[in-house]
């Protein structure tokens, strides 16, 4: 009989599942994929996009012709919420999907809830991020609030963008902690220096509690003022898996066994910022991650359609990541190496590139 598998979003992980059905697809299985935009961003492209390196094209997979080329449904929506024991899905427009098993890889939001009626922007979803930044790289004053890897990467890409556009102004980071907590005391340090000697604006240890149309406030009760705000302080889960009552983290991230299944349901399978990995909760929110657990969804989701042995996905214990600086440079870090190169930025342009090669 024909089972139905639903993809639910296009992140890292499900564009390596529907490549791989390309080349091997699963017998008497039904694929689906449902994402609300015809486009997956891909955010190693974000920075060389908004400095004006890459065009949109670069930028992006096409989800339809992906999805042709596989024999895979593809269907623009959002869902909504799942019931797990019904296997259905709900999408947003009220439609309703059955399914046999599902997968989700639907990414992360960034603009917490009490922020969501002030002006400030998002780029999550990623089909955000485009309109988004096109507006916020053309105005005086762009504040970006995290200064992670993502608010430290995109501040330096719009300085450059500036500089290279003669744009007046100058680009605003503020930070609840020091830049890149979650690297070494010496990292933090070297990026804020590289990042301050650019000419952005930096505070740091501020945590931003009001937005106005023309400036923010910290708690320390600093005003900064703005043309335009971006936030992007840290992932936020969406609320689907709270409320379909799934198993889900502090967070509201469904949390997932070893091999990538829900906790409470062996069907339903989860990749990506989504999810949190039951033996790895401190895990970081990071594309490296979703990347690296796609060929284990893609066993495992054959070998479960065919009452096969399933993996287990095992993270490496430390990550690379080379973050743009503007005019083709890059801050590579891994553990408390760090190099500031041109060379350093033609690696990421290479990695980043044949990731997007193998989707187009
Ligand atoms: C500027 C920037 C730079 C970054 N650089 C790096 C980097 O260099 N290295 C790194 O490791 N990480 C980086 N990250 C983090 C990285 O982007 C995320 O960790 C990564 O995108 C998560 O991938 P994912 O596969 O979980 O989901 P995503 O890539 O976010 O994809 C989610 C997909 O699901 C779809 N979707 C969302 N909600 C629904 C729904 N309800 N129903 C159906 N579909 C849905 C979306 O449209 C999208 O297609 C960066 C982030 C930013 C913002």
């Amino acid at each position: 009989m024909l089972k139905r598998l639903l993809l639910v979003g296009a992140g890292h992980s499900h564009l390596e599942v529907i490549r791989k059905l390309k080349e091997e697809p699963f017998p008497n299985v039904e694929v689906c994929l449902l994402s609300p935009s015809t486009y997956q961003y891909y955010s190693g492209m974000f920075s060389g996009y908004t400095e004006g390196l890459y065009g949109l094209d670069d930028t992006r997979v096409n989800l339809k012709e992906l999805t042709d080329a596989a024999g895979v449904h593809f269907v623009k929506k959002m869902v909504d919420r799942v019931l797990p024991e019904r296997k259905k899905i709900v999408c947003k427009d009220r439609s309703v999907y059955p399914f046999d098993v599902i997968s989700f890889d639907i990414g992360s939001r960034s603009l917490p809830h009490d922020m969501e009626d002030t002006v400030a922007r998002t780029i999550k979803p990623n089909y955000e991020f485009v309109d988004q930044i096109n507006h916020l790289r053309e105005t005086h004053n762009p504040l970006l609030v995290g200064g992670g890897a993502a608010g430290s990467e995109l501040a330096m890409s719009i300085q450059a963008y500036k500089e290279r556009k003669q744009i007046p102004g100058q680009v605003r980071l503020v930070s609840a902690n020091r830049l890149l907590a979650e690297a070494p005391k010496r990292v933090s340090k070297k990026l804020e220096s590289l990042i301050t000697k650019k000419g952005i604006q930096v505070w740091e240890n501020e945590r931003v509690v009001e937005i106005h149309e023309h400036h923010i406030k910290t708690e320390q009760g600093n005003r900064i003022r703005h043309t335009g705000v971006l936030w992007l302080g840290g992932a936020i889960a969406d609320p689907i898996f709270k409320s379909s009552g799934i198993g889900h983290d502090e967070r509201g991230f469904a949390y997932v066994k070893d091999t990538l299944q829900f906790e409470d349901y062996t069907h339903i399978f989860g990749a990506g910022d989504c999810v949190t990995m039951s033996s790895y909760p401190d895990l970081a929110k990071s594309g490296v991650y979703a990347v690296r657990q796609g060929p284990v969804l893609w066993e495992n989701l054959k070998n479960y359609l065919s009452e096969g042995e399933l993996k287990a996905y095992q993270p490496q214990s430390q990550a690379l990541y080379i973050l743009s600086t503007g005019h083709k440079k890059g801050f590579f870090t891994y553990g408390l190496v760090t190099n500031h190169s041109h060379r350093a930025w033609k690696l990421k342009n290479k990695i980043d590139t044949q990731f997007m090669n193998k989707y187009k």
